[in-house]
Order: C-alpha cells, then structure tokens, then sequence
C-alpha cells in the first residue's frame, strides 16, 4: 500500500459546525481550537489534535496564526477584474458602459485563457479556494476557466453565460447555438474531478423567453446541473423586467415559471423581493448570493438578511467583482456589517464568515467537501495573520473575547494578511509567490 502524504499545520483553527444565531456572540455553532493541528492525509482532512505530530508527518508551523477554510465566493465575474472600480453609474449603464466592452474581448481565446489564469490566481491570493463564476457568452472563456481550475485542483462552477437580446453585437447568442455550445460543455467539463456546469442566465432582461425556456429544459433534464443568474438588484432592472414579462406574477417568477429556481440554483442580490418572492425562494431550496460591496458601490439597495433568516432561505456571501469592490472577503463581509446596520440590523463575525465558508458549500450541496474542518472534507485551508501593522496589532492585543478578536479581524484585514492557500492539501498561494501548478 502507498504511504498517505501526511500534512499537519499548526495554529488557531477557526471553523462552524453548524448555523449561528442572529445577533449571537457566544454561539455553539463556533468551534474554535486554537493552537491545534489539522491533519491532512492525501488531501482530506482527517483530524485534529492539540498534540504535535509525530514525524511521519510533514509539519508546518503558524502558531499564533489564524487558520480558516478556504473562502467561496457565491457569485464573482472573471472577466470584470477589468472594470474593477469603474466611476460614476448603476447597473444598466454600468453594464452599457464598461461590462459589456469588456466581456467582449473574452471572444480570443488568449484573452480568455490569460483572464481566468490572472482571476483564478487572484482569488487564490485572496485566500478563496472555490468560486461561482459567471464567464461571458462565448464558450472559450469557459473552457479556459475550467481548465485553468482543472489544473489548480479548485471547486468550480461555472457555465456559458446565455444572452440572445438586449446586449451589443458580439456579446449575443442564439437559442440553438447555445443549447448546443452548453451540451457540449456540460460533457466535457460537467462533474470532472473539482467542476461543475452552471446553467448560467445573464439575467432575465438578457434573454428571450425561448432562452428561458431552453436553459429550464436544461435543468430539467440533469438535476446535478446548477443554474446561476442575477435577480432584484436594482429598481430599474426590475420595472424593466415587469415590461418585458407582463405575465410573470415578479422578476423571480420569470425564472421559476421556467424552472430555474431550484436548490443547486444561485441568485445573485434578491434585495428587492416581496413576501411572495421569500416563501418561492425558501420552498426551492435555492441560495441568494448577497454582494454588499456591489451594493453600496452601485448604489442597488440594502439586502435584508434577517428577513431571509425569517423566511428561511439560505444566504452566502460573494463579491460581485467588478460591481464589487475587492475580490477580498473580508472586504466584502465589513461592507456586508455596515449595509446590516444602515438598516438597523447588527451583523456578527460568525453569521457574516458562516456566510463565506459552510453556508455557501450547504446551499451549494457540498458540505462533505468545502466550508469547514469536517473530517473527510477537501483541505481547502487558508493561514492568515491575526494582525498586520501596528494599528491592527494593537487591537489585537487588547481584545478580550473570541468575537472580538475576530470581528476586528474581519474589520482590519484583507487579502495583505493571507499567508498561505492550499487546496486539496496543496499549496497553491505562498505569499509573494505563486506557486505554478504542475502540468
Ligand atoms: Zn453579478
């Protein structure tokens, strides 16, 4: 029998063993071990133990170090790193202006190819180990987003954005050509090693309803498949959803009377849903991927995470780039505490990193392999600094409480503070350097 590669690293081990409380600042659901090792055998984790290994293990030590799950972020575009930080409009003309023009570019296949490698690497260096991705509508950016994934070892999801109306020439489709573009994809990529095909509707502004109902018969067809889009993000997009669909009873019946809205279904925003919309959305199983610095920086509104509490659906936590801000998640969960306060609600560290690690891999249907320390899950692990710079350390070192410290994490760090990023037990990121995956 071969030897198990045998990985153990050292320091304080941060994770969630099941949903925090709102507002709850000693919750049950953290389970904080600090100074433990985690014990990684060919690339699971296997355990945990205050002790240090014996020497049949290769071990690394970041004592006095912050170890988390690797991040997920729910719903990011790789093409918009290149509009990042984009001045001065919402989403329509956001998306006319400077999304559009980009994601048009995506047709060369060398650009496409150089984007996801710089967007893959990236989120590594960003300390998130696994995406939802939204690529453009032409099938190389796909595939070299799933290769550039294949070859990193990360979860993926992904799939050709479908849109046949409502965008310039170049970044169209037709119904036939993209069914067959996304049968072709889902064969080859669909389930293979880490990735996963996503019936992916731009938004419903975007796509005619023969598109619809083309990506529902998609879904229908494969249960395994997921289905990503947008929904309610701002109050134009959705008066002007209410035009094109007069008969939909909303913007979220659009998709649910096509049979998008399912529980491997993830839906961009939802901030502007009705009662109705949150009892559809608990009932499908589906998540919504809340985007706070996307929010605040396009001006769309205020998501209501308490409401989606109430009414029971499952909410993960994504950066939106290039409506968002910073591919950072701790950038995203401050601005996803301060969009929680403008509307009189208090965001805690563990509801908001709960967000970004195992609510995200339950919504998604992969809890046995992402989102926490689970024995048997992938190591998709990150070893952060607890403090960079001496204002960061100073609060540090005077906090007192576990929520505390790490809510002042959150608040403090951002991508500077992440040490290392493995996935499935293999370095991927080492700071200041990345390490080339082995062809
Ligand atoms: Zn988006």
């Amino acid at each position: 029998m071969k030897t198990p590669q045998r990985l153990a690293l050292r320091g304080d081990l941060l994770d969630f063993t099941s949903t925090p409380g709102w507002a709850e600042l000693d919750s049950p659901a953290v389970r904080f071990r600090p100074d433990h090792w985690l014990l990684i055998e060919d690339g699971r984790i296997t355990g945990t133990q205050a002790s240090e290994p014996d020497a049949s293990w290769q071990r690394e030590d970041h004592q006095g170090k912050l170890i988390l799950p690797g991040f997920i972020d729910t719903h990011v575009h790789c093409p918009q790193l290149d509009v990042i930080g984009s001045y001065g409009t919402e989403l329509l003309d956001w998306l006319n202006t400077y999304t559009f023009p980009a994601e048009c570019r995506y047709a060369d296949p060398a650009v496409a190819k150089r984007g996801a490698v710089r967007f893959l690497d990236a989120l590594l260096a960003h300390g998130t180990t696994s995406a939802v991705v939204f690529p453009t509508v032409h099938k190389v950016s796909v595939e070299a987003l799933f290769e550039a994934a294949g070859e990193r070892g990360m979860r993926l999801i992904t799939g050709k954005v479908l849109m046949d109306r409502h965008a310039p020439d170049g970044l169209r489709d037709d119904v036939l050509q993209a069914e067959r573009d996304c049968i072709d994809l889902i064969d080859r990529f669909h389930a293979k090693e880490r990735l996963a095909y996503a019936v992916t509707v731009r938004f419903a502004p975007t796509s005619t309803p023969e598109q619809l109902a083309m990506a529902g018969a998609l879904c229908r067809a494969d249960a395994s498949l997921y289905m990503q889009t947008h929904v309610a993000e701002n109050r134009s997009e959705v008066a002007w959803v209410a035009e094109l669909f007069p008969t939909a009873r909303s913007y979220l019946d659009v998709y649910a009377l096509e049979g998008l809205l399912h529980e491997r279904a993830v839906l961009a925003h939802g901030i502007w849903l009705d009662e109705e919309d949150k009892r559809q959305l608990a009932a499908s199983g589906a998540q919504v991927a809340f985007c706070p610095s996307s929010n605040l920086f396009l001006g769309s509104g205020l998501f209501d995470w308490p409401a989606a509490r109430a009414a029971g659906f499952q909410v993960s936590t994504a950066s939106d780039v290039g409506g968002g801000t910073s591919l950072s998640m701790q950038r995203n969960l401050l601005d996803g505490y301060k969009v929680q306060a403008l509307a009189g609600h208090r965001l805690t560290a563990w509801v908001a990193l709960h967000g970004a690690t195992r609510a995200a891999a339950e919504g998604l249907g992969l809890s046995r392999e992402i989102g926490s320390f689970d024995a048997g899950t992938l190591a998709d692990v990150c070893v952060w600094d607890w403090a960079r710079g001496p204002v960061a350390e100073a609060r540090h070192e005077v906090a007192r409480e576990l929520h505390e410290k790490v809510f002042a994490w959150m608040t403090l760090s951002d991508e500077r503070n992440l040490v290392s990023a493995f996935v499935a037990g293999q370095p991927r990121y080492v700071r200041q350097s990345i390490v080339v995956p082995q062809h």
